[in-house]
C-alpha cells in the first residue's frame, strides 16, 4: 500500500517537473520569436524618436523605442543609466541627432564598436554656439540665407566613416584653435529638419537592405513603406515652411533683436530672419550671476531689443526678471523636445511657436 502511494507520489513530482520544463521552454521560445523577428531601432532622445516613428509608421517588423522618455527633454549633461545601456545591448540600430547633442555616444560606442548608427545631422550646417557671448550681427544682416552657416560634421560618427576622417582632421585642429562650439538644435529650422529626415530615410533604407535576417521579399515591401512615409512627412513640414514664409510675409522681422533663453531657438529666429543678440543658457548646471544678469539688462536696454524668448523647461525666473527691468516681453517658444508621443508633435510644436512669433512680431 505504502509502496503504491510513494510510486504514485513519484509519477506526480515527475510529471509536475516534466510541464514546469515545457512551459519555461514555450516561454523562452516566445521571448526569443518576439526578440528575433522585429528589427530594434533605439532612438537617442523625443525629436529623433519623432523622426523614426514618423518614417517607420506602419511597418511591423520594425519596432522603434526611445532610449529617453519624453520629458526627458535636451540631452545636454545627460548621463545613461544602466536600464539605458540595457536598451542598447538590444538594438539593431541606433539613431541620433548628432552635432554633440549625445555627449554620452563615446561611451555607447565604446561598449558596442559594431552598433549601426545613423547620424541625423549628417552634411547639415550648423550655427555656431553663441550662448554667454554677443553675437556679431554685421554676418546675418550679409547673408539672410544660409551662407553664414559654418559646415559641421559630427565628430563621434565621423569616426566610423573612414572616407572623412583625413578631412575631419583637419576640422578638429581648427575647431580646437577657434574653440568652436557648434549648436545641435538643427531641426528647429524646418529646411534643415527635412536634411534630418532625408537622413533617416537613407540610413533606414541601407540597413534594411543590408539586413540578412529579413525575408528578401520583405525588403522591397519595406523600403516601398519607408520611402512613402518620409515622403509624406517632408511634405508636412514643406507645407509648415511655407506657412511660416506665407504669415510672417507682411511683418517687419528682418534684423529684429532676440534675446534667447535656450541655443536651440537659433535656429528658429534664423529661419525667421530673428537676429540672437545674446544667447542665455538656462539650464540646471549654468546658473547666471547677477553682475552677468546685469550685463544683460544693459544690453538690452541699450539695443532696444523687445523678445525674450524662453522656454518652459528651463523656467523662467531669470527672464521674468528682465521682462521687469525692460521693456523686452517674455515669450514662450517650444523646442519641441517633449511632448506626448504622437506622430504629428513636432508640427503641433512648430505651428504654436509661429502663433507665437507673429503675436510677438505684429
Ligand atoms: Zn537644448
Amino acid at each position: 500500500m505504502k509502496k503504491k502511494l510513494y510510486a504514485l507520489l513519484g509519477l506526480i513530482v515527475i510529471i509536475t517537473i516534466f510541464c514546469v520544463i515545457i512551459i519555461m521552454g514555450l516561454d523562452k521560445e516566445n521571448n526569443e520569436d518576439r526578440d528575433d523577428t522585429r528589427i530594434q531601432v533605439v532612438t537617442s532622445f523625443y525629436p529623433t524618436f519623432i523622426v523614426a516613428s514618423n518614417i517607420l509608421d506602419g511597418i511591423p517588423e520594425i519596432r522603434v523605442q526611445n532610449l529617453t522618455d519624453s520629458t526627458t527633454g535636451c540631452l545636454h549633461d545627460y548621463q545613461l543609466t544602466t536600464q539605458d545601456m540595457k536598451i542598447i545591448s538590444t538594438a539593431d540600430l541606433f539613431i541620433m541627432n548628432g552635432g554633440g547633442m549625445e555627449g554620452y555616444i563615446d561611451e555607447v560606442i565604446g561598449n558596442y564598436p559594431d552598433l549601426n548608427t545613423i547620424n541625423l545631422s549628417k552634411d547639415i550646417p550648423m550655427l555656431e554656439s553663441n550662448h554667454h557671448h554677443e553675437h556679431h550681427d554685421e554676418d546675418h544682416v550679409a547673408d539672410q540665407e544660409d551662407n553664414h552657416l559654418k559646415v559641421h560634421d559630427d565628430d563621434h560618427t565621423e569616426n566610423h566613416n573612414e572616407d572623412h576622417l583625413e578631412e575631419q582632421d583637419q576640422k578638429n585642429h581648427e575647431n580646437i584653435s577657434h574653440e568652436i562650439e557648434y549648436n545641435s538644435h538643427v531641426w528647429l529650422n524646418p529646411r534643415l529638419y527635412i536634411k534630418q529626415i532625408e537622413n533617416a530615410r537613407d540610413g533606414l533604407i541601407d540597413y534594411v537592405k543590408s539586413n540578412s535576417s529579413l525575408e528578401a521579399e520583405k525588403h522591397e515591401e519595406i523600403i516601398t513603406k519607408i520611402e512613402a512615409n518620409a515622403e509624406n512627412y517632408m511634405e508636412k513640414v514643406t507645407q509648415l515652411d511655407e506657412d511660416i514664409t506665407e504669415e510672417l510675409k507682411n511683418l517687419n522681422i528682418l534684423n529684429k533683436e532676440v534675446v534667447i533663453f535656450h541655443d536651440a531657438f537659433a535656429y528658429l529666429a534664423d529661419r525667421v530672419g530673428l537676429v540672437v543678440a545674446y544667447s542665455v543658457e538656462m539650464d540646471s548646471e549654468s546658473q547666471l550671476s547677477a553682475t552677468e544678469i546685469a550685463d544683460i539688462v544693459d544690453h538690452i536696454k541699450e539695443e532696444g531689443i523687445r523678445y525674450l524668448f524662453i522656454e518652459e523647461q528651463f523656467g523662467d525666473t531669470i527672464a521674468q526678471r528682465i521682462q521687469d527691468e525692460t521693456d523686452a516681453t517674455v515669450y514662450i517658444i517650444d523646442s519641441a523636445v517633449t511632448g506626448d508621443g504622437s506622430r504629428d508633435s513636432y508640427l503641433t510644436a512648430m505651428k504654436n511657436n509661429l502663433e507665437v512669433i507673429k503675436e510677438a512680431l505684429q
